[in-house]
């Protein structure tokens, strides 16, 4: 299994971080070593001072694909789950200064926050871009996301991946996250809601 993550899909996080919006989908994999379960603790490493949420609705692959054509892309899901794609923002500046890969601040243990359930696109509406989703930081709403100001739908972004990688049957695709990113730490408590259902939960430690 892989997690395959879009970077910038929201105009205006591309924004915050100083990016501009890009021209094709970004994306980078995280192993399947980085899922880190709804109601377990994230411990922050000691090798970074600056981690970052980023809340991200997921979609899990239900069969196998490759080259799949936009028009065909919504046959290979039918679930959307929620998570968090933590990031050293730190070592990633330090990667991107550099020219070199992120895995260092991306792929590490817990860095992957997962929902406990996927819910059925069919009982979220049954439009994936047209999905609302939040993330609370102590009860604070800190992120709210709608699928519909994805820069690359689902369906574009997973036409796009497979044309470089097979999908297989539960790969997950973090699919980007909008504005409001921001530093965690210990004692934090951070909740993910999809659709106002709450799925994920992540205490940091
Ligand atoms: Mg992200």
């Amino acid at each position: 299994m892989k997690i395959i993550c879009i970077g910038r899909n929201y105009a205006d996080h591309a924004k915050e971080l100083g990016n501009s919006a890009p021209a094709e989908p970004i994306f980078f994999l995280k192993p399947d070593s980085a899922i880190l379960a709804h109601r377990h603790p994230l411990f922050i490493p000691e090798w970074t001072k600056d981690i970052h949420y980023e809340v991200e609705l997921v979609v899990r692959i239900n069969r196998l694909g490759k080259y799949i054509e936009e028009s065909f892309a919504h046959k290979y899901y039918d679930e959307i789950g929620i998570g968090i794609d933590f990031t050293a923002r730190d070592i990633q500046q330090e990667c991107k200064t550099k020219g070199l890969p992120w895995e260092k601040a991306k792929a590490f243990d817990g860095s992957a926050a997962l929902s406990r359930a996927f819910l059925p696109l069919t009982e979220l509406g049954g439009e994936v871009q047209d999905i609302r989703f939040t993330l609370e930081k102590n009860g604070e709403e800190m992120q709210t996301g709608w699928s519909g100001d994805m820069i690359f739908t689902v369906n574009q972004i997973i036409a796009y991946v497979s044309q470089f990688m097979t999908l297989r049957m539960g790969d997950l695709i973090y699919t980007g996250t909008p504005a409001g990113v921001g530093p965690v730490k210990p004692e934090d408590v951070l909740v993910c809601k999809l659709a106002d259902k709450e799925l994920l939960k992540v205490k940091i430690k």
